[in-house]
């Protein structure tokens, strides 16, 4: 529930307006918050903080003689800041005239004469009626975030697909386009340089925030809670939701580090046709949601917006570093950091990235696109469905594609839907040479293979889902690392029955583990991952698997030296082996020292 929409009174005269402000409260103050000003500068200054925050206003009760401002000129400013409020002037029989006229110069609905007693005959009613007659046109404002910005900025794209994908619901003003933006603009007072401006419901703004601080301000986690933890898992695509669900659910604390959003590339599909149990489809952010509440549900952490950048063995532990110069020690660490687009290498892409070129991001950018025309560069399941989702928006979608036909890259449900949906239209053997245009997207100049010539076409908007790379960069030098940077585990890491070169254990990685104990792997980033989303999800609950393993092993190793394990079949709990949520026993192990940000730098 929002604020109570508000009433004003605005009098020069203290007892005047105690008086009004006594009479308000005692009818209307259960239904509205009532508010006072001695004078018209101080009335405004309450206006327009009031529509900063977004808050709504019923009524205006303002007095006509008041020095510097007359109430008939309070209400014409008052206009532009809330057209709709009912306005009433308090009068002395002196300036009944200035009342009238003020009738049509301010649509004053009613001017009442003072003094007004009593009030239950003189000033309730006529109160009461224009109330009643604000309610019926009243549509309570939008209470989430509010982004203020140009339509072309790649910083309000960037803002707005972090939003999206957090499940933020926000709402977009075009500082130019739209007259709340531009009234918006003019009450905080902006300079261009500021947009960006993000207004959160509590009535706070924030100019150009970083993801970072957009997390905290919006009371994302960033902070973990315990020093360290059973797992670690480093992602919060489908591998690493499914991993956490899995083991919260068996007893490991667990903590997930996210770099975006929950929900990873899935998260950015508009409708996921073919993931088993549900027939009619559902969109990656509704499995986003559902699979977060599933892990919070069974005690998983989830750390977002936060970034895995380094990870090192100390002893016992796998210590991941994060951006912000934390580190987060865990028994156990999954890879699941999942697959990035591609780059599209040609001249002007990145000059217009977030200006009318995309990553990705048909979600966010989906409404933006109302009645234009669009590309697609992209033969893949992901490109199809992006496609389907802007034909229902867009005037045109184009899908361009270098190769001659989709049959090889694209499931066949998706070529059939493209195929009968009038508005999107396949081009084959078609490369991208460049994207054109000063401050935004305007053109795109194509080379067509069949004909070998180039064209220059009038382009809205161009959505690049090419490519995907693994960005393993941060684990080079600790991780045994594949062809394109695709990690490699469990039979791949071994080098003609020999184990890896450091490897501590006395058994075998297990098939989801990498080249160092205790660091598994899931879903796309693994080399030979198959690229789907129950896959990754099949992934991350093995893995889970290993991981009992794991602590198993250590435990057994303690114990039993030299003793091969196994990886378990069985559903795992942590059994006598291990203390509480894993920690084994018998090996009084202490976290490594890691390094934690202080309070105060958590601001
Ligand atoms: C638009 C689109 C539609 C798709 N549709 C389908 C479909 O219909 N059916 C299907 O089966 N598959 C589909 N896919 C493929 C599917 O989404 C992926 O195979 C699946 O998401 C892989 O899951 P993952 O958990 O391995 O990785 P991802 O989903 O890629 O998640 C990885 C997560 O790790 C995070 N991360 C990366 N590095 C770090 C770091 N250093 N620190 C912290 N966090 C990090 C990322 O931000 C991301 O959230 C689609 C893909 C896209 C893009």
């Amino acid at each position: 529930m929002g604020e109570r929409p508000a009433i004003l009174a605005v009098d020069d005269q203290a007892p005047v307006l105690g008086a009004v402000l006594r009479d308000l409260r005692r009818r209307y103050g259960k239904d509205y918050r009532i508010l006072g000003a001695e004078s018209a500068a101080a009335g405004h200054r309450l206006l327009e903080a009031l529509a900063l925050k977004n808050g709504s206003l019923a009524l205006l009760v303002v007095d006509q003689r008041m020095p510097g401002k007359t109430g008939v000129e309070f209400l014409a400013d008052a206009v532009h800041l809330f057209p709709g409020a009912r306005r009433v002037l308090l009068t002395a029989f002196a300036d009944t005239d200035a009342a009238i006229r003020a009738i049509n110069e301010v649509r004053l609905d009613h001017y009442l004469m003072k003094p007004w007693d009593p009030p239950e005959e003189r000033l309730y009613p006529v109160l009461d009626d224009l109330l009643e007659d604000w309610r019926a046109g009243f549509e309570p404002p939008f209470e989430g975030v509010r982004v203020l910005g140009h339509r072309w900025s790649p910083e309000g794209h960037r803002i707005k697909d972090y939003l999206t994908r957090n499940l933020v619901p926000f709402r977009w003003l075009d500082v130019e386009a739209d007259p709340e933006g531009a009234r918006l603009a003019e009450l905080q007072g902006s300079n261009p340089q500021d947009l960006p401006l993000v207004f959160f419901p509590d009535g706070t703004s924030a100019s150009r925030p970083g993801t970072p601080e957009l997390g905290r301000r919006l009371g994302l986690r960033t902070d973990p809670r315990a020093a360290s933890y059973d797992l670690a898992i480093v992602g919060a695509g489908p591998a690493g939701l499914a991993a956490a669900v899995y083991a919260a659910s068996e007893g490991l604390s667990t903590l997930v580090i996210e770099r975006e959003a929950p929900g990873g590339r899935a998260g950015m599909s508009s409708r996921i046709e073919n993931y088993l149990g549900f027939p009619a489809g559902l969109s990656g952010g509704d499995l986003a949601r559902r699979a977060v509440a599933q892990a919070k549900r069974f005690g998983a952490e989830l750390l977002t917006p936060s970034d895995a950048v380094g990870l090192r063995v100390a002893g016992e532990y796998r210590v991941v570093e994060l951006a912000d110069g934390s580190e987060i020690a865990a028994q156990a660490v999954l890879i699941a950091s999942g697959i990035a687009y591609g780059s599209l290498d040609v001249p002007g892409v990145d000059r217009l990235a977030g200006a009318g070129v995309y990553y990705g991001a048909a979600l966010t950018e989906a409404m933006a696109v109302r009645d234009q025309d669009v590309f697609i560069v992209g033969g893949g399941n992901s490109a199809g469905q992006a496609a389907v989702y802007l034909a229902g928006v867009a005037r045109s979608v184009t899908i361009m594609v270098r190769r001659t036909n989709l049959a090889q890259s694209m499931s066949r449900y998706l070529i059939a839907e493209l195929e009968a949906t009038p508005n999107v239209r396949l081009r084959t053997g078609v490369t991208v040479l460049e994207a054109m245009g000063q401050d935004r997207l305007e053109a795109l100049k194509v080379l067509d293979a069949s004909s070998g010539r180039e064209e220059t076409v009038p382009a809205y908007a161009l959505f690049v889902f090419i490519g995907a790379t693994a960005r393993t960069e941060w684990l080079d030098g600790t991780l045994e690392l594949g062809p394109k940077g695709y990690i490699l585990t469990g039979p791949e890491v071994m080098r003609e029955g020999r184990r890896p070169k450091g490897w501590t254990e006395r058994r075998d990685p297990f098939l989801l583990e990498s080249s160092v104990p205790g660091i598994f792997v899931a879903g796309d980033v693994r080399h030979g991952s198959v690229k789907r989303i129950a896959s990754a999800v099949g992934e991350g609950s093995m893995a889970v698997q290993f991981v009992h393993g794991h602590l198993a092993s250590r435990v057994l190793a303690t114990r039993v030296p030299a003793s091969p394990v196994a990886a378990p079949t069985g559903p795992l709990r942590p059994g006598p082996a291990t203390r509480g949520v894993g920690t084994p026993v018998g090996t009084p192990m202490e976290p490594p020292s890691v390094s934690h940000r202080s309070a105060a730098a958590r601001g």
